[in-house]
């Protein structure tokens, strides 16, 4: 088991933000060498059962996977779960809350939007919505892009999605606590999804490891498609400092716009403990 390195514990499909079927991302994963793989969609485990078929039928090591919406210190925060149990009751309807205001907030993103001059984007992204519980900013940037309002995602978030932004609507997710708790008590394990991309002071950070660690969290991404080189290495630090396992996961989306693919990123720092050494028993 300590023997894999190309383990990829974050990716989205069509269940979510992604524009790939978990077939699709299951295929993909193997053929660039991913030995270990989590499909980790947005507030939803629908996905999961075709994931672990997918990936049994393509010789890949399976964890179920989701990243959960969590707002801590007025900033959204996500936490991935790892290796917990599917049809666990509280972690299903603990999702199943956490998407719920999903329609709502996008039906005020659209209106946002319209202020701006910008008609229609709510019909305008559920034709890209593969889940109709999780229409996601992704969908609006793009239904923008295709409009040729932007050139591409990055930059509709830029313009129009991020605070203070026209089509921006601030949200209340599930909270740091039960988050940690759904997928602990599934028997799962929670890691801190892509920790160097939140706007947190160093003291926001360390009140948000601390937290997590206090419910019970046991892992950091450290090695991420959001994370720079040096981040690597800052995040490592962080990791051995707070004891914390790490995990690897490219985050993947789409073929087209997601710049880092499955199963590609450096390896763990042979310093670190893998997230996956936690949870050998979860691994399907
Ligand atoms: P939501 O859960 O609806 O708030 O959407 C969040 C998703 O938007 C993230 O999971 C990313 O897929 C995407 N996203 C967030 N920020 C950016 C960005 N700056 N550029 C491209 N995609 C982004
Ligand atoms: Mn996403
Ligand atoms: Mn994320
Ligand atoms: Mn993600």
């Amino acid at each position: 088991m300590t023997s894999i390195l190309n383990a990829d514990l974050h990716c989205h499909s069509v269940v979510s933000d992604g524009t790939l079927t978990p077939e699709d991302l299951a295929a993909r994963a193997a053929a660039n060498g991913v030995e270990l793989w989590s499909l980790t969609d947005h507030d939803e485990i629908g996905g999961q059962e075709r994931a672990a078929a997918a990936a049994k039928a393509n010789g890949l090591k399976y964890l179920t996977g989701t990243e959960i919406s969590v707002t801590f210190a007025n900033e959204t925060v996500h936490i991935v779960g790892l290796g917990f149990d599917p049809h666990d009751a509280a972690m299903r309807q603990g999702l199943y809350d956490t998407r719920g205001g999903r329609g709502k907030r996008a039906e005020e993103m659209s209106e946002g939007l319209a202020r701006a001059g910008i008609h229609g984007a709510y019909e305008g992204a559920l034709k890209f919505v593969g889940n109709p519980e999780l229409i996601s900013r992704t969908h609006f940037a793009r239904f923008l892009v295709e409009g040729g309002w932007c050139r591409d995602t990055s930059e509709v978030f830029r313009k129009y999605l991020t605070e203070g932004k026209p089509g921006y609507v601030p949200h209340r997710w599930a909270s740091l606590k039960d988050a940690i708790h759904w997928i602990h008590d599934a028997g799962g394990v929670a890691v801190i999804a892509h920790p160097g991309r939140y706007r947190f002071t160093a003291n926001e950070e360390y009140a948000l490891f601390l937290e997590f660690k206090t419910h019970g969290g046991r892992a950091i991404e450290v090695v991420t498609g959001s994370h720079t080189t040096a981040e690597y290495q800052e995040y490592a630090d962080k990791a051995l400092e707070f004891g914390f396992a790490a995990s690897r996961g490219s985050d993947f989306h789409s073929p087209g716009e997601s710049h880092c693919d499955l199963g590609q990123l450096p390896w763990l720092p042979g310093t670190l403990q893998p997230v996956w050494e936690l949870l050998e028993h979860r691994i399907q």
